[in-house]
């Protein structure tokens, strides 16, 4: 079976800078997968160059079987591959709806927008409720979920989720978390970049630990959870 996502010796350089230096890890269909690393690892560069906002320098990437690494980043939306941004990049003075319908601009199954929509909603009632304000007015963990809702919106089969938790309170967190494995539940596959890694690994069928640039350790969320180097470096444990 071919994995969902396959990146294969990826690197990616800004300028002279290496940020990403030959990675290797896959996503299967179903999973949640996790990358997690301290500050400047290259998690974000990572989840960039697979959206096609970044060229690699070297490597490949693989979406359900195609090569996307040269692909322009709209039609690999479009392949079915959702990218809900670090600091989450809604639009502030647009209205909840019309940031929720920038994610369905690709689509043009009118029907299916709507039931999407109401799923979108279904899922995050604060959203429906304020549906017409501007999305500027909403508090951080309010936004995360319109980034999610919006990413959502295009009826990705993979969704990649940068820092969802950044600066949210623990219930918050424990909201986004919870929604996360909802979608997982509803048959989309998620890639999750998380400095949370506790709040992750506990997610994660598979998670990955980037340090400068290099995958240093992998395994399953649960394994992990309990390696001691994990524990050391990531969970604030001795
Ligand atoms: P964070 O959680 O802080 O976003 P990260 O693991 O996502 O960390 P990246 O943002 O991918 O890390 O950064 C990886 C490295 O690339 C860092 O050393 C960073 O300074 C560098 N970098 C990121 N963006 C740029 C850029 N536009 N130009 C030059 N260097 C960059």
């Amino acid at each position: 079976m071919t994995a969902m996502l396959e990146v294969k010796d990826l690197s990616v350089a800004y300028g002279k800078i290496t940020a990403v230096k030959g990675i290797n890890f896959t996503v299967e269909e179903g999973q949640v997968v996790t990358l997690i690393g301290t500050n400047g690892a290259g998690k974000t560069t990572t989840l960039r160059t697979i959206s096609g906002l970044l060229r690699p320098s070297k490597g490949e990437i693989s979406f359900l079987g195609k090569r996307i690494d040269k692909a322009p980043a709209h039609s690999i939306v479009t392949m079915g591959l959702a990218h809900s941004p670090e600091g989450r990049r809604i639009f502030p003075r647009q209205s909840v709806e019309e940031n929720l319908m920038l994610g369905a601009f690709a689509r043009r199954d009118r029907a299916d927008i709507q039931a999407d929509l109401k799923e979108a909603y279904d899922l995050f009632p604060i959203l429906a409720e304020r549906r017409k304000q501007p999305a500027g007015t909403f508090s951080g963990g309010e936004q995360q979920m319109l980034a999610m809702g919006r990413a959502m919106m295009s009826r990705p089969k993979l969704l990649m989720l940068d820092e969802p938790s950044m600066g949210l309170s623990p219930i918050m967190m424990k909201k986004i978390m919870t929604t996360v494995r909802t979608l997982q539940k509803r048959g989309t596959t998620i890639l999750l970049v998380e400095q949370n890694a506790r709040a992750a690994l506990k997610l994660a069928s598979h998670g990955y630990v980037l340090e400068v640039g290099k995958i240093v350790l992998d395994g399953p969320g649960s394994e992990l959870l309990v390696s001691d180097d994990v524990k050391k470096a990531y969970l604030g444990e001795d």
